[in-house]
């Protein structure tokens, strides 16, 4: 028969692969550190198998556990009555337990925890006689009747919160811990009255019952709302199941020297090697994590209990070393006795996680490579994350705690459902009191999360910090008021949809909109980009069109420019009215003249990017929109005309520029006159670009630099197209460098962005020195799904609906849109071995999608300069995430 329950022994001799998998990562924490011989409650777990066969044979109404699970259980309940020399329910040394999910990835505050399991009428006396302490009894029975109430009974917490501070109210207390032992008595009948009015039925005495529940609720916890988000979000697989670890209790609210504690073994901020944790004395777990109290730093507990203090660094040191990891503990000392909970790698911020990694390797507790492998590519995003401007005077609201770092602005918001409302067209953030996981579709949907209380490890904190948003938590001079929808901060009052600024890397809070600036990323990520690029085979490049982006790209370790796209140069003020003149000419006199002046202006935008990349490719796209794009649109002009010629002031020139903007005028634009359709309808145009370019390059070369430009021709689909653009650039080349007197050697390439392309790669190939893969254009035309509008209309819903897995504009199709690129590979290299091959679509900065092009084999990948380090960091792991798979099967 299938084991499902292993005592934390049996489960230190298992396989360490099976580990997570089989006991999720709490368990598989607590088998180790176990065998560590560290000080850990004994204890046992349930499996995750055992959660997925309860979760197969129970329906909501009806619950049942797999056969032999409950003797498991009763049998592993013997092992501990024997080892703790405690009975459980009844005796002069009553066991009690704390029930925990613990799934193999984590997913703090996600599902439930249950502590203090087998109290009941009769043992909350003998505990109180055992301990010499009945209010710590009671306190943990009103505990536990609140927490069993509302996870395993399903009584609303509010019901048992609102009845705590009645009783406060009517003792004139505010702290917990000024209740006495009558007022707690009080308490405790409340709440039995409570759950008897809710449920029909008194609260279970039985603790083999008690204990039934728990583990039924917890197996249950797997499927709840929030918990799905959770996943989704987080990518973990709806298949796996959670493990339930069934632990003697340890008691934190034991006395003066008891309390609870979560902490880091570095600082998860900002990665500086400190450990970094909170405390409460008198507490248990839950007031830590769930933000009720605001706790201390662990200078109380060095201050107080010195040796327990010792011993934790000590402990926690070791298995940060075991791990080679930082870790995320959780512990509790009762009456100076340290117990360790749990130990996991802990969540950190993006430039937490690049200090770390880098931190780790050079201590020499993991390899450069491994380092590079603990830094997930999306973290770089932000750790280039805007901040606020320097030297800004915007009004400083209040301050909290900074828990996640960022500078965001958006319209404040109470509830979950105005940040889903809300945010369809503003930037939110949401403001709560205290924080609840049942906020996790409110924080998804906002850009910034605030609270009023909670610590740095509230679930606010853990989550905004996994999801990569600006948080501050623990702000304790806001009052928020939720259902009157405002907050107020001594007598500044702040309504629903009013902007606030949150600094995450501070904790400040500003009144209104505050300007910001990108962030400087810290020396580490330089030496971790540097690891990575001994490692990468593929080259990256930046989409880059101004000399400042160009700057940037290279300042961030671009390895050229592979899309300089031209049209964005023709956009200035000083340049709109000669484009039009361009577009609108009627004579080839009309043509040159302004073409000449544009020629200037380009020369000069060439010379900039060129000298900027000096040595190094750079990538120029002759003109791609289609020309209406710099004329004024049709419906605007057409009503200006009418309401000229109404008034009778009909104005000609308007009239020939509506005239000439209707001729233009295309239904698929997109599909339209562009690309080397339109250059090869615009000739001079195509001529213009390639004289501007060539002329640039030539005054470089004089001024002894190394200008490296390369020609690429947009929108191809046909052998005869790319034959006759070729020739005309090639000519236009060939007259330039005839009236220099010298030659530059310039490739000729084409990007590759309409289906057709990729079928007749190979006799493209003739024509082209390299391919450029333009994926956002073959996304569009290969799944006949606008890039513009496709998003708004039904992407989402496709998305929410789980019929599309990713946005195809942001991960590359590799089944649909792949299979094109591979033809066109294999058809380019077949009929030019030396063909260059890159992509400059979005997709080039893309982890998922670099992976995809490092197997195909591509040079280069091409994105905006902010994901270049995310590009350098993804082509490396690309080379190294097959041999770590490969090590790992070995
Ligand atoms: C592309 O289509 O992938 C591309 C890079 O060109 P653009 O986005 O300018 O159309
Ligand atoms: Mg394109």
């Amino acid at each position: 028969m299938t084991q499902y329950a292993y005592s934390f022994e049996e489960a230190a001799q298992l396989e360490p692969a099976l580990h997570k998998e089989l006991l999720g990562g709490k368990g598989a924490g607590l088998a180790e550190m176990t065998r560590l011989g560290l000080p850990v409650p004994p204890g046992f777990t349930l499996t995750t198998g055992a959660c997925l066969d309860f979760l197969e044979r129970s329906t909501p109404e009806h619950s049942t556990l797999p056969d032999g699970l409950w003797e498991g259980v009763l049998s592993q309940l013997a092992a501990l009555e024997r080892v703790s020399g405690k009975s459980f329910g009844h005796g002069p040394n009553p066991l009690l337990l704390s029930v925990r999910s613990g799934a193999k990835f984590s997913m703090p505050g996600m599902m439930d925890t249950l502590l203090n399991l087998g109290l009941n009428d009769g043992t909350v006396g003998v505990l109180a006689q055992a301990s010499g302490d009945p209010r710590f009894a009671l306190d943990s029975y009103r505990r536990f009747i609140a927490l069993y109430g509302d996870i395993v009974l399903g009584v609303p917490r509010h019901h048992f919160d609102a009845l705590l501070e009645g009783v406060k109210r009517a003792r004139g207390v505010h702290g917990d811990l000024e209740l006495n032992e009558g007022d707690l008595e009080k308490v405790v009948s409340h709440y039995q009255a409570l759950v008897l009015e809710h449920t029909g039925q008194a609260f279970p005495q039985d603790p083999h019952r008690q204990l039934e529940g728990a583990i039924k609720a917890v197996f249950a916890s797997w499927n709840t709302r929030r918990a799905v988000t959770y996943r989704q979000l987080n990518h973990i697989p709806h298949h796996l199941g959670t493990a339930v670890t069934v632990q003697c209790m340890v008691f934190g609210n034991l006395g003066p020297d008891s309390g609870t504690g979560v902490g880091f073994t570095r600082d998860p901020n900002t990665g500086g090697a400190e450990l970094f944790g909170e405390f409460l004395f008198q507490a248990q777990g839950e007031d830590v994590v769930a933000g009720i109290r605001t706790p201390e730093t662990l200078e109380g507990l060095k201050e107080r209990l010195p040796v327990v203090h010792r011993q934790l660094v000590k402990t926690v040191r070791l298995l940060e070393r075991h791990y080679g990891d930082m870790q995320d503990f959780e512990f509790t000392v009762e009456n100076a006795q340290l117990f360790l909970l749990q130990t996991r790698s802990g969540k950190r911020t993006a430039g937490a996680a690049v200090k770390v990694a880098v931190d780790l390797a050079l201590e020499g507790l993991i390899t450069r490579a491994e380092a590079v492998m603990r830094v997930p590519p999306a973290a770089l995003e932000q750790v280039l994350h805007p901040r606020l401007k320097a030297g800004h005077s915007a009004k400083l609201l209040t301050r909290g705690l900074p828990a996640s770092p960022g500078a965001v602005s958006g319209a404040v918001v109470f509830s979950v459902e105005a940040a889903l409302e809300r945010s369809k067209y503003q930037n939110v953030l949401l403001v709560t009191a205290e924080t609840s996981p049942e906020d996790i579709a409110g924080m998804n949907a906002s850009v910034g999360i605030l609270t009023a209380r909670g610590g740095m490890t509230s679930h606010a904190a853990v989550v905004a910090r996994g999801m990569g948003k600006p948080a501050v938590v623990g702000a304790e001079s806001l009052t928020v008021n939720a259902r009157e929808g405002w907050l107020e901060v001594g007598r500044v009052r702040i309504l629903e949809g009013e902007i606030l600024t949150l600094e995450g890397a501070s904790g400040h809070i500003f009144v209104g909109e505050v300007p910001t600036e990108p962030s400087q990323a810290g020396p580490e990520l330089e030496t971790l980009l540097g690891w990575a690029d001994t490692h990468r085979r593929l080259k990256v490049r930046a989409n880059a069109d101004t000399v400042e982006d160009a700057l940037r790209a290279r300042a961030f370790g671009a390895d050229g420019i592979g899309l300089c796209r031209t049209e964005h140069m023709f956009f200035g003020d000083e340049r709109l009215p000669w484009v039009r003149e361009f577009i609108l000419a009627e004579t080839e006199t009309q043509e040159r003249d302004s073409l000449e002046k544009l020629l200037e202006m380009q020369k000069v935008d060439f010379y900039g990017i060129l000298k900027a990349m000096d040595g190094l490719p750079v990538t120029v796209r002759l003109l791609d929109p289609p020309l209406h794009e710099f004329l004024p649109a049709l419906e605007g002009l057409a009503v200006e005309c009418a309401l000229l010629d109404s008034s009778g002031q009909s104005d000609p020139k308007k009239l020939a520029l509506l005239a000439r903007v209707r001729q233009l005028h295309e239904h698929n634009p997109m599909m339209g006159l562009r690309g080397v359709r339109l250059l090869l309808t615009r000739p001079a145009l195509l001529e213009m670009q390639v004289r501007a370019l060539a002329e640039a390059a030539c005054q470089l070369k004089l001024e002894g630099l190394n200008p490296q430009p390369e020609i690429m021709i947009p929108l191809v689909g046909f052998e005869s197209e790319l034959k006759a653009a070729r020739a005309q650039v090639e000519a236009a080349l060939e007259k330039v460098f005839l009236e220099r007197g010298r030659a530059i050697q310039i490739p000729i390439g084409t990007m590759i962005e309409v289906p057709r392309a990729c079928l007749v790669a190979a006799d493209l190939a003739q024509y082209a020195d390299f391919f450029s893969f333009g994926t956002n254009d073959l996304t569009q035309m290969t799944l006949g799904f606008s890039r513009d509008d496709a998003q708004g209309k039904f992407l989402n819903p496709y998305l929410e609906a789980g019929l599309l897995e990713n946005d195809p504009f942001a991960t590359l199709d590799t089944v649909g849109v792949g299979s094109l690129l591979e033809r066109a590979v294999q058809g380019g290299l077949r009929s030019r071995p030396k063909l260059k091959l890159g992509v400059c679509g979005e997709h080039g900065g893309d982890p998922a999608s670099i992976a995809y092009f490092h197997r195909l084999g591509l040079e280069y990948v091409s994105c905006s300069p902010y994901r270049v380090p995310v590009a350098r960091l993804s082509a490396a792991r690309a080379v190294l995430e097959p041999r770590l798979r490969l090590t790992q099967s070995t």
